[in-house]
């Protein structure tokens, strides 16, 4: 292995994640506008072939990690055999997927067998009526189901990634921890961030993690922090007092966690994006396309994660949102 990719605040980079879409068979509000959405021509999308070589060069780089996402990965034809192909490369050591779950029932058992162990599932609400509020389709009953899926197969724990949004959320926390305390799934609440396809995000739509331990704390039992977690993770993760149920939270607005980033990420159109709210994109699929050699593409990575920016600026007057909604990126 060469250099590692380090950031000029001394950040080592070994977490990739990859968006194999932008297509998405639901409409999350807080992602994707409610109709008409102007999906990615197929032909721009980096093929299964030209992603493992990607990942064969980051690895050479000294990444390790690996996360699928989109869109809605699943809706991806023959997603698993990706899966297999990145599996099976030396030095890959996790290989992860972030999922709507509405198609995860009938794959889980292909993505498991082709070498795939974490999976995070997304469920907003458990409450189906709210479900469709925020997804603006249906779809809830399979969620559910793609979730004892993952379960029956193998993955554990299933993580499901709850968007955390005021006036939304609210009655879903409580819900939200006896959902975990009674299936063993570890819910992360994820605070709403400014990415939405429509423009709408405000700080006072957020709900902050503070409040959700609060309540959580006081209507169930006491949360503890889990001790020895990994500083590289987004998640800072509890667990009530009596040892039963995990709760993590992702709270990107309220605590930003980009000192400790070591992620950069690929877009379905194959452009390297150094962060989630980069303003800036490194084509990488010209170089794919256009007989660029290993050298070359991993100069262009190595160039990408060293302009990297000490931190997103959400919590100032400064702050631009991307053009690309969350969808667009691959979150
Ligand atoms: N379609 C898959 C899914 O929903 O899990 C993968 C892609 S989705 C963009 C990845 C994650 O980003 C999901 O957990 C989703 O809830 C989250 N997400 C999308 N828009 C967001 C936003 N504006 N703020 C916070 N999280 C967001
Ligand atoms: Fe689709 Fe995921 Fe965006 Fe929801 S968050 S619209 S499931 S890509």
């Amino acid at each position: 292995m060469s250099e590692p990719l380090v950031d000029s605040f001394g950040r080592i980079h070994n977490n990739l994640r990859i968006s194999v879409t932008d297509r998405c068979n639901i409409r999350c509000f807080y992602c994707m506008p409610a109709e008409n959405v102007q999906f990615m021509p197929r032909a721009d999308l980096l093929s299964f072939e030209e992603m493992e070589r990607f990942v064969r060069i980051c690895v050479g780089l000294g990444v390790n990690k690996v996360r699928l996402t989109g869109g809605e990965p699943l809706v991806r034809k023959d997603l698993h055999k990706l899966v297999a192909m990145i599996a099976a490369i030396d030095g890959v050591h996790d290989i992860g997927i972030t999922t709507n779950g509405i198609l995860l029932a009938e794959q889980a058992q292909d993505l498991w067998d082709a070498g795939l162990r974490r999976i995070n599932v997304s469920l907003d609400a458990l409450d189906p009526v709210k479900f469709k509020e925020i997804t603006r389709r249906e779809g809830y009953e399979n969620v559910l189901a793609g979730i004892q899926a993952a379960q029956r197969v193998g993955f554990d724990p299933v993580k499901v990634n709850a968007v955390s949004v005021r006036g939304m959320t609210e009655t879903e926390i409580v819900p939200f921890g006896h959902f975990a305390r009674t299936t063993g799934a570890e819910i992360r609440f994820i605070e709403f961030m400014p990415l939405d396809a429509d423009n709408a995000w405000e700080r006072d739509k957020v709900l902050f993690a503070h409040e959700i331990i609060e309540r959580l704390s006081a209507e169930i039992m006491p949360l503890i922090p889990i001790p020895d977690q990994n500083p590289h993770a987004p998640a800072t993760e509890f667990v009530f007092e009596d040892g039963v149920g995990r709760i993590g939270f992702i709270a990107s607005v309220s605590q930003p966690f980009c000192m400790n980033c070591d992620r950069f990420r690929i877009t379905a159109d194959g452009k390297v994006r150094n962060c989630l709210f980069s303003l800036e994109e490194t084509d990488i699929r010209g170089l794919l396309r256009g007989g660029g050699t290993d050298a070359e593409i991993a100069d262009a990575v190595r160039a990408s994660v060293a302009a990297k920016w000490e931190g997103h600026q959400i919590n100032t007057a400064k702050f631009i949102q991307p053009d690309r909604p969350m969808y667009s990126i691959g979150g």
